[in-house]
C-alpha cells in the first residue's frame, strides 16, 4: 500500500525537494534463486541442474581420488555434502537430481558388486539408508534455503518500508515548511481546539500574529488577553457560544499588542465531532490590518471626492446608454430635472432653439465628447436657470457605449451679465442714433444737395419732354425716354428722403410706463466713461420710491444725457472748484415728477441767455450745433412736461424738467 501511495504521489514528489538517493532508490538485490533480470528463466534452471551434475561429478572424482591415491575407504559423506550444497544453491529439484546421481554413483562405485549397477540384496539396507539420508539432507538444505530466502525477502521489504517512511517524512517536512511559508505570506495562522480537553494548538503564524513565543503553551486565556479591551466582551461571547453550541464561528476583532499597536483580526473556525462525539474546531486566524487600512484609506478617498463633488459649484452627472440621467453628484433643488430624464426633457429652450438641440442630439448619438453646451432649464420654484454642460462618452473594455459622464454648472449670472452687456450695447446704439439725430442740422445741407440734384434733373427732363411734344411733328419716342428719366430721378429723390426718414424716425415715441429713477440709473451707466475721463464726480439724489412716468425710454435717456454732457462741458474750463454734477429726482406738489441736473460750471450769464439757449442753432461753443437743448425741450413738451434752465446762486447752472406722473390706472 505504501508503495502504491508512492507511485500515486509521483506528481506531488516533483514539487518536493528530496534527497538524491530517494529518487534513485531501488530495493537491494541479493542472490535469491529468482531468475536474474535479463537472463531467460530456462537458462537459470538449466544452470542450477548443471551445477547438480557438476557437484556430483566433483564428489565422485574426489572419492575416486581418495581411494586411488590415499588407499582409504571412499567418503559417502562427500556425496551428502555435494547434495547439501546443490540443494542450498539450486533448490529442492536440483538437490533431488543430485540425490539420484549420488545414489547411482554410490551403488556403482561403492556398493558391491563394485562397478556394476546390480544390487546385492544384502546391500539394499545400505542403499536405502543412503537414499534416506540423502533425501533428508536435500530436504533440510532446501528448507533452510527457502527460509533464508524468505527471511531475506522480509528484510528487503522492511528496508523498503523504512525507505518509504523516510520519504514520507521528508515530504511531510517539506509540506509543513511550505504551509508555514504560505501562512506567513498570507498572514493567516491556523489553530485546532479540542473542546473536551481544552487543548489548543497554534501554527507558527498564529503565534506570530498573537506575538507569543513558540515555547508558550497556547490557551484561551492568553488569546483573550491580547484582544483589545473594547472588543474583549464580544470575543469572549463568541468563544462561550462556540463552546456551548459547538457551532462554526466567524468573528472580527482587534488585538492590542504590548507595544500599543492595534491589529485587525478575523477568526473563523469549523466544528467537527469525532466518533465519541467530542467537538473539535479547526480554524484560521487572519491578520486583516493591511486590508482594513486599505479599505479605510479607500473610504476616506471616496469621501474626499464625494465632499469635493458635493461642495463644488458644478454638478457631476452620469447618463446611461439611452441618455437618461442615472446619477447626479448632489440632490439639487436648483434644477427641476431628475433621475430618469433626458437633458432635453429637463430643458426649457428646446422649442425656442430647435437647431441647437438637433446638433446636440447628433453629437450624443455619435457618442462624441462635448463642452460647454448651454441651455435653459427651470428651478424647482419655476424661475429660469442657465446651465453649461460638458460630457465625455464612456465605453467598456469591449468598446460598448455605456453612457456619458460629465459636469454641469449654473451660468445664470454669466448669462445675465451677457444680457446686460447686450442691453448696454443696444442703449449705446440708441445713444449713437440720438447723436445722429442731433447732427441732423449738419446733414440738412448735404441732404438738400442730394435731393436738389434729382429735382433739377426732373425739371430739365420735363422741359425737354414738353419740347418734344410741342413741336409740329412730336417725337413720341424721345418724349417717352424723357418721362422714363423723370421717373428714375423721382425714385432717386424718394430714396434719399426715405434714407433721411429712416435715420430720424427711430422710435417715433413708444411711450411706456417707466420709473424715471431707472432711466437716470441707465444714463449713469452710459455716461460713466465720459464722466471719469472728464474727472467729474456724479451725485445721485433720487427719490426713494419709484417715480412712474409715461414716456419713450430712449428719448428720455437722450434728454438726460444731453443735460449731463452740457454740464460736463460747462465745467471743462473751470479749475478753481471741484467738478461736481448732481442729478435729483422727486415728486413735486402737483403730481408732477421733477428731475434736475445741477453743475458747477461757467453758469448762465443773463436771463436773456437762459431763454435763447433753447433756440435752435444757438451755441456759444466753437464746434457746437446749438440743436441739443431745442430737441430736448421738444421731447419734454411732447411728453406734456416743461424744460427750463437757471443760474445757480453760487456757481454753475441748473436744468430741470417736469413730466406728468403716470399712475397705475392712468
Ligand atoms: P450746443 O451744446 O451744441 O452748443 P445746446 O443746445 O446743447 O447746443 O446748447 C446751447 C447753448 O446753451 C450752449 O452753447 C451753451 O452756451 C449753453 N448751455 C447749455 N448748457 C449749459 C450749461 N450747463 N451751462 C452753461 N451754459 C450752457
Amino acid at each position: 500500500m505504501l508503495r502504491g501511495q508512492n507511485e500515486n504521489d509521483a506528481g506531488a514528489s516533483d514539487l518536493l525537494v528530496g534527497p538524491p538517493e530517494a529518487a534513485t532508490w531501488s530495493r537491494p538485490v541479493l542472490f535469491s534463486g529468482q531468475p536474474i533480470a535479463g537472463v531467460a528463466p530456462w537458462s537459470s534452471t538449466i544452470s542450477r541442474y548443471a551445477i547438480a551434475v557438476l557437484a556430483m561429478a566433483v564428489a565422485l572424482a574426489a572419492s575416486k581420488a581418495a581411494v586411488t591415491f590415499l588407499h582409504i575407504e571412499p567418503f559417502v559423506s562427500l556425496f551428502l555434502c555435494a547434495i547439501m550444497v546443490v540443494a542450498w544453491f539450486g533448490g529442492f529439484g536440483p538437490g533431488l537430481l543430485a540425490t539420484v546421481l549420488g545414489l547411482l554413483a554410490f551403488d556403482y562405485y561403492l556398493v558391491p558388486p563394485i562397478d556394476a549397477f546390480t544390487v546385492d540384496s544384502k546391500q539394499l539396507p545400505r542403499l536405502a539408508l543412503f537414499l534416506a539420508v540423502a533425501l533428508f539432507v536435500n530436504w533440510l538444505s532446501a528448507s533452510q534455503r527457502t527460509a533464508t530466502r524468505s527471511l531475506r525477502r522480509s528484510r528487503n521489504d522492511l528496508l523498503a518500508a523504512l525507505e518509504d517512511q523516510r520519504r514520507i517524512e521528508a515530504r511531510l517536512l517539506h509540506s509543513e515548511m511550505y504551509l508555514a511559508e504560505a501562512q506567513r505570506l498570507s498572514q493567516t495562522g491556523s489553530f485546532g481546539w479540542n473542546l473536551a480537553t481544552g487543548e489548543l494548538l497554534w501554527s507558527e503564524e498564529t503565534f506570530r500574529i498573537f506575538q507569543y513565543d513558540r515555547t508558550t503553551k497556547p490557551d484561551l486565556a492568553s488569546a483573550i488577553q491580547r484582544v483589545h479591551p473594547e472588543d474583549r466582551t464580544l470575543a469572549q461571547q463568541t468563544i462561550d457560544l462556540a463552546s456551548s453550541d459547538g457551532r462554526d464561528f466567524d468573528h472580527e476583532f482587534r488585538l492590542l499588542m504590548p507595544d500599543g499597536a492595534v491589529k485587525y483580526i478575523r477568526a473563523l473556525a469549523h466544528a467537527s465531532r469525532d466518533e465519541s462525539g467530542n467537538v473539535r474546531f479547526v480554524g484560521a486566524v487572519m491578520d486583516v490590518t493591511a486590508t482594513k487600512k486599505a479599505e479605510e484609506e479607500l473610504r476616506q478617498s471616496e469621501q474626499r471626492f464625494r465632499d469635493f463633488a458635493e461642495t463644488a459649484s458644478d454638478w457631476f452627472w452620469e447618463t446611461g446608454p439611452d441618455h437618461r440621467l442615472v446619477s447626479v453628484s448632489r440632490k439639487s433643488t436648483a434644477v427641476s430635472g431628475s433621475i430618469g430624464m433626458t437633458i432635453w426633457e429637463a430643458a426649457c429652450d428646446v422649442e425656442e432653439e430647435p437647431e441647437k438641440w438637433r446638433l446636440h442630439r447628433d453629437i450624443l448619438n455619435a457618442h462624441a465628447a462635448f463642452r460647454d453646451f448651454r441651455f435653459r432649464s427651470m428651478k424647482a420654484n419655476g424661475s429660469p436657470v442657465y446651465l453649461a454642460a460638458s460630457g465625455r462618452p464612456v465605453f467598456n473594455s469591449a468598446g460598448v457605449f455605456l453612457g456619458y459622464r460629465g459636469v454641469a454648472s449654473d451660468i445664470s449670472a454669466t448669462v445675465r451679465a451677457e444680457q446686460a452687456e447686450a442691453a448696454l450695447q443696444e442703449a449705446q446704439a440708441n445713444l449713437a442714433h440720438a447723436t445722429r439725430v442731433t447732427t441732423l442740422g449738419e446733414l440738412a445741407a448735404s441732404i438738400a444737395h442730394e435731393v436738389n440734384q434729382p429735382l433739377a434733373a426732373i425739371m430739365a427732363n420735363a422741359e425737354a419732354c414738353l419740347r418734344w411734344l410741342s413741336s409740329d411733328s412730336p417725337n413720341m419716342d424721345a418724349a417717352r425716354r424723357s418721362v422714363e428719366w423723370i421717373i428714375n430721378d423721382g425714385s432717386r429723390a424718394a430714396d434719399v428722403i426715405g434714407r433721411v426718414r429712416a435715420l430720424a424716425a427711430k422710435k417715433g415715441g413708444e411711450k411706456t410706463r417707466l420709473d424715471i429713477n431707472e432711466v437716470v440709473n441707465e444714463v449713469r451707466a452710459l455716461v460713466q466713461r465720459q464722466l471719469s475721463d472728464s474727472r467729474v464726480s456724479l451725485r445721485m439724489e433720487l427719490a426713494p420710491a419709484a417715480l412712474m412716468v409715461c414716456a419713450d425710454r430712449v428719448q428720455l435717456q437722450q434728454v438726460i444725457i444731453n443735460l449731463v454732457m452740457n454740464g460736463v462741458e460747462a465745467m471743462q474750463s473751470v479749475s478753481d472748484r471741484p467738478h461736481e454734477l448732481t442729478i435729483r429726482s422727486q415728486r413735486d406738489n402737483v403730481s408732477q415728477v421733477l428731475v434736475t441736473v445741477e453743475d458747477r460750471g461757467v453758469g448762465i450769464s443773463s436771463a436773456e441767455n437762459a431763454d435763447r439757449m433753447f433756440d435752435a442753432f444757438f451755441t456759444t461753443k466753437s464746434n457746437g450745433l446749438g440743436l441739443g437743448l431745442s430737441i430736448c425741450r421738444s421731447i419734454i413738451e411732447a411728453h406734456g412736461g416743461r424744460l427750463s434752465a437757471s443760474g445757480n446762486a453760487g456757481q454753475g447752472a441748473t436744468f430741470q424738467f417736469t413730466l406728468p406722473q403716470c399712475d397705475e390706472d392712468t
